[in-house]
């Protein structure tokens, strides 16, 4: 495992993301979720980041519980305020230290600035707790994730100079697609370094299409297609922590392989993958990371991102068959009621009830 400095501390550049865990039944499944924390800890990830709203809420409970037989200062600790999970940041904070078994978190975080939430973070209330929690050593950094565009972000970077760090959606696609470029290079501006979430696109970039892949494996026959997506992050200078939600044990061994080497693209590496990429956007037609944060509030239940996903490959590939099976599924697109709730919440402004329709009426 590699290592960057920040403030005198030694982080480790992959970050273990606990937002995707094991499950089985729709809870954390405790033994497999702790096997992949155990081996992230002999792999050398001293990162673990998590929220108060991961899994329902359960996501800062496992940790707490599995991060116990191991000494506090061996990891760092990364939790979120979410403010529109609660407005009340003094109990919810109280109530993460509880969960996660500890006296202090060691990284902080606002959760999910967009264009509808900044304007609640930015309240003189929650900067002066987070700075008294600080000056207590109960918060020891402070930082905000952010899926805002330009304007938004820049006001919530004036906002306030307590911010050491921001988390962004950072990856080959999204440099271009949701403008990953200009955020990461204002926030540069502002002398921060940028911790990456999604570098592979909740999973999208880890397996692409037979005909990406083979560009790829023709180039390098023994490289997973992740590795590319790191090692192409690896070329960005300012990039701290690397986040990863990885859900099994196969993952984890693959990207601690990438870590260990922190190898860049070569020029020819990197020109592959812009050709892959450019293919690639050409096609794409929703931009879904799975966050199911459009999910909770749906009144008819559909299972939104797996709908999305389930346009993506049906449209990039024409799968008339997958389209058939999927349309006699129950809670599917054809009844959503056009509420408008789910679009309001979606990170990726993915007009959803609109891409429902179009699936619903798709002719193949
Ligand atoms: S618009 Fe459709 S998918 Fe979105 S919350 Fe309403 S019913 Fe659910
Ligand atoms: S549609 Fe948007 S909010 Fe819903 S899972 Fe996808 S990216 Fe997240």
């Amino acid at each position: 495992m590699k290592y960057k400095d920040f403030k005198g501390l030694k982080l480790s550049r992959l970050g273990m993301g606990n937002m995707r865990l094991p499950e089985t039944d729709g809870k954390i499944d405790y033994d497999k979720a702790e096997a992949i924390i155990d081996l992230a800890m002999s792999g050398g990830i001293n990162y673990y980041d998590t929220a108060y709203v991961y899994h329902h809420g359960t996501s800062e409970s496992f940790l707490g519980k599995v991060l116990k037989k191991y000494p506090r200062d061996s990891y760092y600790l990364a939790t979120k305020f979410n403010v529109l999970a609660s407005k009340d940041i003094e109990k919810v904070f109280n109530e993460q230290l509880e969960r996660l078994a500890t006296d202090h978190i060691d990284f902080y975080l606002l959760h999910s600035v967009t264009e509808t939430t900044a304007k609640e973070y930015m309240n003189e209330d929650y900067i002066n707790f987070l700075k008294k929690e600080k000056a207590k050593g109960r918060i020891r950094h402070i930082g905000f994730s952010s899926h805002a565009k330009l304007p938004t972000l820049k006001k919530m970077l004036e906002y306030s100079d307590i911010f050491e760090f921001v988390q962004i959606q950072l990856n080959y696609l999204d440099w271009t697609l949701q403008d990953a470029k200009g955020q990461y290079e204002m926030i540069k501006e502002y002398g921060l370094p940028v911790w990456v979430m999604e570098p592979v696109r909740g999973g999208r970039l880890a397996k692409l299409d037979d005909r990406y892949e083979k560009i790829l494996k023709d180039h390098l026959p023994e490289a997973s297609i992740s590795s590319w997506a790191f090692r192409y992050l690896f070329g960005l200078d300012d990039v701290g922590v690397i986040l990863s939600g990885m859900s099994n044990l196969e993952q984890l061994r693959d990207n601690l392989k990438t870590f260990d080497e922190v190898k860049t693209l070569d020029e020819k590496e990197n020109e592959l993958l812009m050709e892959v990429k450019k293919t690639i956007l050409e096609e794409l037609t929703v931009p879904c990371t799975a966050c199911h944060y459009c999910t909770d509030g749906c009144p008819m239940q559909i299972d939104i991102p797996k709908w999305m996903d389930l346009y993506n490959r049906v449209s990039l590939n024409k799968n008339r068959e997958l389209y058939l099976k999927s349309k006699q599924e129950p809670n599917g697109p054809d009844t959503c009621i056009n509420c408008g709730q789910c679009k309001s919440q979606c990170p990726q402004n993915i007009d959803i009830p609109a891409v429902l329709k179009k699936y619903n009426e798709m002719k193949l």
